[in-house]
Protein backbone atom coordinates (compact mmCIF):
# COMPACT_ATOMS: atom_id res chain seq x y z
CA UNK A 1 0.00 0.00 0.00
CA UNK A 2 1.38 3.49 -0.62
CA UNK A 3 -0.20 6.81 0.79
CA UNK A 4 0.37 9.83 -0.85
CA UNK A 5 0.38 13.55 1.72
CA UNK A 6 -1.45 16.30 -0.29
CA UNK A 7 1.12 18.40 -0.51
CA UNK A 8 3.51 15.76 -2.21
CA UNK A 9 0.60 14.95 -4.71
CA UNK A 10 0.28 18.42 -5.72
CA UNK A 11 3.41 18.50 -6.67
CA UNK A 12 3.69 15.44 -8.32
CA UNK A 13 0.47 16.47 -10.51
CA UNK A 14 1.13 19.78 -10.84
CA UNK A 15 4.87 18.38 -12.25
CA UNK A 16 2.91 15.97 -15.08
CA UNK A 17 0.69 18.87 -16.07
CA UNK A 18 3.51 21.35 -16.45
CA UNK A 19 5.41 19.16 -18.71
CA UNK A 20 3.11 17.92 -21.11
CA UNK A 21 3.51 16.86 -23.81
CA UNK A 22 6.71 15.55 -22.30
CA UNK A 23 6.67 12.82 -19.86
CA UNK A 24 7.48 13.93 -16.70
CA UNK A 25 9.78 12.18 -13.74
CA UNK A 26 10.21 13.05 -10.13
CA UNK A 27 11.14 10.94 -7.11
CA UNK A 28 8.90 10.31 -3.67
CA UNK A 29 10.18 10.81 -0.25
CA UNK A 30 8.52 9.72 2.90
CA UNK A 31 8.51 6.68 5.71
CA UNK A 32 8.31 2.85 4.77
CA UNK A 33 6.86 0.42 7.69
CA UNK A 34 6.79 -3.08 6.26
CA UNK A 35 4.19 -3.05 2.93
CA UNK A 36 2.93 0.74 3.82
CA UNK A 37 4.77 3.45 2.11
CA UNK A 38 3.56 6.80 3.00
CA UNK A 39 4.78 9.52 1.11
CA UNK A 40 5.69 13.04 2.04
CA UNK A 41 7.62 14.93 -0.25
CA UNK A 42 8.30 14.70 -4.14
CA UNK A 43 10.87 16.12 -6.33
CA UNK A 44 10.74 16.80 -9.75
CA UNK A 45 13.61 15.63 -12.01
CA UNK A 46 14.64 16.55 -15.12
CA UNK A 47 13.63 14.15 -17.80
CA UNK A 48 17.08 13.17 -19.36
CA UNK A 49 15.76 10.93 -22.10
CA UNK A 50 17.89 12.03 -25.27
CA UNK A 51 15.52 11.00 -27.63
CA UNK A 52 11.45 12.17 -28.00
CA UNK A 53 10.57 12.91 -24.57
CA UNK A 54 6.65 12.39 -25.13
CA UNK A 55 6.51 8.19 -24.47
CA UNK A 56 10.08 8.17 -22.85
CA UNK A 57 11.89 9.48 -19.68
CA UNK A 58 14.98 8.80 -18.14
CA UNK A 59 16.60 9.75 -14.92
CA UNK A 60 20.11 10.41 -14.37
CA UNK A 61 22.15 8.08 -12.13
CA UNK A 62 23.82 11.24 -10.61
CA UNK A 63 20.28 12.75 -9.79
CA UNK A 64 18.66 9.74 -8.14
CA UNK A 65 21.93 9.68 -5.61
CA UNK A 66 21.51 12.73 -4.76
CA UNK A 67 17.87 12.77 -3.93
CA UNK A 68 18.92 9.65 -1.97
CA UNK A 69 21.50 11.66 -0.43
CA UNK A 70 18.36 14.33 0.40
CA UNK A 71 16.29 12.25 1.44
CA UNK A 72 18.72 11.00 4.08
CA UNK A 73 19.72 14.18 5.19
CA UNK A 74 15.86 15.05 6.06
CA UNK A 75 15.37 11.46 7.35
CA UNK A 76 13.50 10.12 5.12
CA UNK A 77 13.62 6.98 2.73
CA UNK A 78 13.48 7.22 -1.03
CA UNK A 79 10.00 5.51 -1.71
CA UNK A 80 10.05 5.30 -5.07
CA UNK A 81 9.91 7.05 -8.42
CA UNK A 82 6.75 8.69 -10.37
CA UNK A 83 6.59 9.72 -14.11
CA UNK A 84 4.14 10.64 -16.29
CA UNK A 85 2.13 9.21 -19.68
CA UNK A 86 1.18 12.47 -21.62
CA UNK A 87 -2.26 11.16 -23.76
CA UNK A 88 -1.88 7.84 -22.34
CA UNK A 89 -3.41 5.37 -19.46
CA UNK A 90 -1.28 4.94 -16.30
CA UNK A 91 -0.22 1.45 -16.88
CA UNK A 92 3.17 0.26 -16.46
CA UNK A 93 4.81 -0.50 -19.56
CA UNK A 94 7.13 -2.42 -20.93
CA UNK A 95 10.26 -0.25 -20.72
CA UNK A 96 9.03 0.76 -17.67
CA UNK A 97 9.36 -2.76 -16.24
CA UNK A 98 12.83 -2.57 -17.60
CA UNK A 99 14.04 -0.04 -16.28
CA UNK A 100 12.21 -0.55 -13.08
CA UNK A 101 13.83 -2.03 -9.45
CA UNK A 102 12.31 -4.12 -6.83
CA UNK A 103 13.52 -1.89 -3.86
CA UNK A 104 11.17 1.63 -5.33
CA UNK A 105 7.76 1.71 -6.06
CA UNK A 106 6.33 3.73 -9.15
CA UNK A 107 3.70 5.63 -9.71
CA UNK A 108 2.38 6.98 -13.36
CA UNK A 109 0.19 9.52 -14.04
CA UNK A 110 -1.97 9.94 -16.80
CA UNK A 111 -2.25 13.52 -18.43
CA UNK A 112 -4.72 13.62 -21.29
CA UNK A 113 -4.26 16.89 -23.09
CA UNK A 114 -2.73 18.71 -20.97
CA UNK A 115 -4.62 17.98 -17.43
CA UNK A 116 -4.38 15.22 -14.80
CA UNK A 117 -6.40 12.15 -15.58
CA UNK A 118 -5.28 9.28 -13.17
CA UNK A 119 -3.01 7.29 -11.56
CA UNK A 120 -1.26 3.92 -10.53
CA UNK A 121 1.00 2.63 -8.44
CA UNK A 122 3.16 -0.60 -8.91
CA UNK A 123 5.11 -2.14 -6.58
CA UNK A 124 7.27 -4.50 -8.70
CA UNK A 125 7.23 -7.92 -7.11
CA UNK A 126 10.14 -10.15 -7.50
CA UNK A 127 9.66 -13.77 -6.83
CA UNK A 128 12.14 -15.97 -5.28
CA UNK A 129 12.07 -19.70 -5.67
CA UNK A 130 14.16 -21.52 -3.54
CA UNK A 131 14.99 -25.16 -4.37
CA UNK A 132 14.03 -27.69 -1.66
CA UNK A 133 16.19 -28.89 0.54
CA UNK A 134 17.16 -32.25 -0.18
ZN1 LIG B 1 6.02 4.84 -18.39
Amino acid sequence: MIEIAAKAWQTMVLHAERTYPSECCGVMLGHAQGENKFVTEATPLENAYAGAQGSRYELRPEDLLAAEGTARLHGLDLIGIFHSHPDCDAYFSETDLKNSCPWYSFVVLSVQNGTFDHANSFLIQIRRWRRARN
